[in-house]
């Protein structure tokens, strides 16, 4: 990983967001109040315009920078976990020049430990974490056995979409879905769609380089 592949997973990730835009606007007016895609969207559109400013930077300054774009930009409870997301990811890759594939996956892992601590959440809560749980530790143990490109996206992807797909059966212990109580069943959790989308479209942008 260098930021040039950052800047265009910013690109993958934003065009496979917009394309997702009525599936995961109305699953945020189903259990919450509507505003994630907005967020979303409003996050992808800085961190677009921020691409140019971050290509000359090493990886992990440019994920502090979108850290630090992300957590004075998007609202709800999604811009600081997200934020907090890319600090702690840049965090983990301090000095490296290059990522490579262990070592992003024990970033990954770090950010999404960051995300728990930052919203007091864990796994089962209906909530992004159900995903990105999941997806870390499927990519620590792939990473790990050295599995080839092309099987690691794959089954990164099958594991975001499987746990994206559970969260319908869930009640929400946190976000404002935890107020439906279990009204909530039956609904996805819109930032479980969204971290799946983002998954599907870096996990493709990456197998048809
Ligand atoms: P808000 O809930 O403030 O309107 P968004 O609509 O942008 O913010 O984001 C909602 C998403 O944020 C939820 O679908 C859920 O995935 C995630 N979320 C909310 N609270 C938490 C939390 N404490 N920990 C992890 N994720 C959370
Ligand atoms: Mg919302």
């Amino acid at each position: 990983m260098n930021s040039a592949l950052i800047v265009d997973c910013i690109a993958a990730v934003r065009g496979a967001l917009l394309a997702s835009e009525s599936d995961i606007e109305s699953l945020d007016r189903a259990i919450g109040d509507g505003d994630h895609f907005i967020n979303v969207k409003r996050g992808c559109d800085v961190l677009l315009a921020l691409s140019p400013e971050l290509l000359p930077l090493a990886p992990d300054a440019a994920c502090r920078q979108i850290g630090m774009k992300l957590m004075s930009t998007i609202g709800g409870a999604s811009g600081p976990l997200l934020a907090s997301f890319f600090l702690a990811l840049g965090k983990s890759i301090a000095g490296a020049a290059t990522v490579d594939a262990e070592s992003f996956a024990r970033a990954f892992a770090a950010g999404v430990d960051a995300i728990g601590q930052r919203g007091k959440s864990g796994l089962g809560e209906k909530t992004m974490l159900d995903v990105l749980i999941p997806v870390a530790n499927l990519l620590q143990r792939l990473t790990h056995e050295r599995i080839a490109l092309d099987p690691l996206c794959a089954q990164v992807k099958a594991e975001a979409e499987r746990s994206m797909l559970a969260t319908r059966d869930m009640i929400a212990t946190k976000g404002r879905a935890h107020f439906l109580g279990e009204r909530a069943i039956g609904h996805i959790d819109p930032g479980s769609k969204t971290c799946q989308v983002a998954i599907h479209a870096v996990c493709d942008l990456l197998t048809s380089r």
